[in-house]
């Protein structure tokens, strides 16, 4: 089960009203992106559909951020406003960004989709808004990730490494790879390694040098520099970052041993 941020959580003002969904009425799964910034918060969505748009909630059953978080919006089982024709049919799942999601912003939506489907008790169509209604949500990565059946597990593994590959110290908003430093920087936390004061802020410094000399070292590496991601350091990081969501969700149970599938909390669905 994916791990979902819920309405109280993350301060949901009430609904103004609620109707509900049987899960046999439930027949997809439907995609979006907020077409906003990666930092807009759920609340500020929900401001915009209640005050703004004059809705009875949040439009969208689910929502993703770039860190591979999952937030509650109105639900696996209430009605939603996200797409014309499709708000008892479909659940609709958002993206909180534009069109550059995160490979754990892809392999939560992708759990979710998972989630969705054993709860319905059938493998759930995935669509995205573009293929119900006329639009351009939720941008062509989503698009054409959703037509390529949204792959997780390996494919979000290859995803990962290029995201990082290559990546240099100096590199963030000024060399446009603010997105990818970001995500080496999420990837780099959750192995335990420090990325310094502030944070992931998508900015490739002395402190992501550490990490990243940090990360290689504790993967046995001879070559002790930090300032750049070579192939060789991309698939240690990846590597210890898999390796961690495992112990993580695995953790002793198993006594170490990997099961054939492990549903990583949201993050992979590995499959050995
Ligand atoms: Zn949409």
């Amino acid at each position: 089960m994916v791990r979902i941020i819920s309405r109280s959580e993350w301060g949901a003002r009430a609904p103004r009203d609620r109707s509900y969904v049987s899960w046999s009425q439930r027949t997809e799964v439907v995609v979006h992106h907020s077409a906003g910034p990666t930092t807009q918060t759920v609340r500020s969505i929900q401001d915009f559909h209640l005050d703004g748009r004059g809705w009875s909630d949040i439009g969208y059953n689910l929502l993703v951020d770039d860190d591979g978080a999952a937030y509650e919006g109105r639900g696996w089982t209430v009605a939603g406003a996200h797409a014309v024709g499709h708000n008892t049919s479909g659940i609709g799942i958002c993206y909180i960004g534009q069109n550059s999601p995160t490979p754990a912003a892809k392999a939560t939506i992708r759990a979710l989709y998972d989630e969705a489907s054993e709860r319905a008790g059938r493998a759930l169509p995935k669509r995205t808004h573009g293929d119900v209604n006329s639009t351009s949500c939720p941008g062509s990565n989503l698009q054409s990730w959703v037509d390529d059946g949204m792959p997780g597990g390996v494919g979000v593994i290859e995803e990962a490494m290029n995201m990082i590959i290559n990546l240099r110290k100096g590199d963030g908003s000024e060399t446009g790879k603010r997105e990818h430093v970001k995500f080496l920087q999420i990837v780099l936390k959750e192995q335990g390694q420090d990325v310094g004061e502030y944070g992931v802020d998508g900015e490739y410094g002395g402190d992501v040098e550490s990490a990243v000399l940090g990360a290689r070292q504790a993967e046995g590496s001879e070559q002790d520099f930090g300032d750049w991601v070579s192939g060789w350091a991309a698939k240690q990081i990846i590597r210890g970052w898999v390796e961690q969501i495992v112990r993580d969700t695995v953790g002793s149970a198993s006594g170490g041993a990997l099961p054939d599938t492990v549903d990583v909390s949201g993050k992979l669905r590995l499959t050995k």
